[in-house]
């Protein structure tokens, strides 16, 4: 596995492989890396010739007063862990090699970016198209990997990728949850003991609203009203929004027709977390 640190050594890689006619796949991430990331790069594995990694804790889609220096980071873990999933590169620059002085760009997707984590985190989106743009431009990947656990940014990224007739194909990946439920994130990092097990809230809510639409309720917000009742026993835990939006267009719905993402962010003590489900009627 070459372990990249510019821009040009991925750059030459990824010419080669093309010269050679491989397809490539990029799996872009913030590192510390789960086996939620492992599905995603699995996945990766079994549809491309070639698999390219970034760990980038990208400091752009970090607000001011957030979590960018406490961001857990061990890139020797998460190089044997890619090595041994068969990885090809791994890209890990320094912000400085990807934001140059007087970098003066920005992409920025409106509307699906302003509700839900938008509302709490207004630059985190720009951020992330930004870099996911610049990772794009560098790797030109034929499909690129992102999980269904940042169901808003998968809706953003889909949407940037066709607005700017992007030539990738985006593969969403589905949710990995620890065996009690709970949704895997390196920000899973920061709970105590306690903390923990306050957290199982939020897929215990996510498995309430689930069972209500299976068993044929159809009120939006009948739905989020049981999902916030489940949150709200829990005194350790705030809730930061619990809404139901178009899983595409990310605007408020009130009746479960199409695609409905129930998507909810929940602050556990100081460590805010996220957790969706897609109801598909
Ligand atoms: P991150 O390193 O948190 O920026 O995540 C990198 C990619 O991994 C994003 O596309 C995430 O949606 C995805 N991801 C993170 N956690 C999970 C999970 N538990 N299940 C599936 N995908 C995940």
């Amino acid at each position: 596995m070459l372990i990249a640190k510019t821009v040009d050594q991925v750059r030459q890689f990824v010419k080669a492989a093309r010269r050679q006619g491989r397809s490539v796949g990029l799996v872009p991430t913030m590192g510390y890396l789960h086996e939620g990331h492992a599905s995603l790069v699995t996945r990766a594995r079994s549809e491309c010739d070639c698999v390219v990694v970034s760990v980038f804790v990208n400091p752009t889609q970090f607000g001011p007063t957030e979590d960018l220096e406490a961001y857990p980071r061990d890139l020797k873990r998460d190089a044997a862990l890619l090595e041994s999933l068969g990885v090809d590169v791994l890209f890990h620059p320094e912000p400085s090699e990807m934001y140059l002085p007087g970098a003066a760009t920005w992409v920025s997707v409106e509307g699906l970016t302003e509700g839900l984590c938008g509302r709490t985190r207004p630059t985190h989106f720009r951020g992330v198209c930004t870099v996911v743009s610049k990772l794009m431009n560098i790797v030109t990947p034929d499909r690129a990997y992102f999980g269904q656990k940042d169901a808003q940014q998968l809706a953003v990224i889909r949407r940037m990728v066709r607005d700017l007739n992007m030539d990738v194909e985006v593969i969403g990946c589905p949710i990995v949850r620890e065996a009690d439920g709970l949704a895997k994130s390196s920000r899973n990092t920061y709970l105590s003991a306690d903390e923990r097990r306050s957290a199982l809230v939020l897929s215990r809510a996510v498995f309430a609203g689930e069972k209500l639409v299976r068993e044929g309720e159809r009120d939006a917000d009948a739905v989020v009203r049981a999902m916030r009742g489940v949150i709200e026993a829990e005194p350790a835990a705030r809730i930061d929004y619990v809404e139901a939006v178009d899983a595409d267009a990310v605007t408020p719905v009130t009746r479960i027709e199409g695609r409905v993402l129930f998507a909810m962010a929940v602050y556990i003590g100081k460590t805010r977390l996220i957790d969706n489900f897609i109801a598909q009627i």
